[in-house]
């Protein structure tokens, strides 16, 4: 059972378009296991990014995912993860093709509107350190 860890970011929540993002998901033909709205702590935060570190933008990119409440989702279905990725669009908008939803819906990459896990393992490990257990379906 392939899932992928998939996050409205704050500038989402905020402007709206959770309902636009899961419903591209549902269209798309992937299954919803876990669902729910979150005020993400610094520490979460850190450890979601920890590979980034070291990135410049490390400090900002902490404060933005803390900014305000988060929407947070497992998906699942074979090859979620890869095409979740497609589904979204490249990191920097601006570059993101039209008919992903950052190339439909973001201009900015520090403000890029939604995270999904970038390998299988990677969403294993995310969607453990989000979800408990019982917030799985
Ligand atoms: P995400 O992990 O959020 O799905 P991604 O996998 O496309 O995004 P990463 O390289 O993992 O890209 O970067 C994580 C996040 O860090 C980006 O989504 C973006 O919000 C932020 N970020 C990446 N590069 C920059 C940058 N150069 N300046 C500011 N923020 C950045
Ligand atoms: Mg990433």
């Amino acid at each position: 059972r392939e899932q992928t860890y998939v996050m409205v970011k704050p500038d989402g929540v905020q402007r709206g378009l959770v309902g636009e993002i899961i419903s591209r998901f549902e269209r798309k033909g992937f299954r919803l296991a876990g669902l729910k709205m979150f005020q993400c702590p610094k520490d979460l935060a850190k450890k979601h990014y920890e590979e980034l570190q070291e990135k410049p933008f490390f400090p900002k990119l902490v404060k933005y995912i803390t900014s305000g409440p988060v929407v947070c989702m497992a998906w699942e279905g074979p090859g979620v993860v890869a095409s979740a990725r497609k589904l979204i669009g490249s990191t920097n908008p601006l570059q993101a093709e039209p008919g992903t939803i950052r190339g439909d819906l973001a201009v900015a990459v520090g403000r890029n509107v939604i995270h999904g896990s970038d390998s299988v393992a990677n969403g294993e490990r995310e969607i453990g350190l989000w979800f408990g257990e019982a917030e799985l379906c």
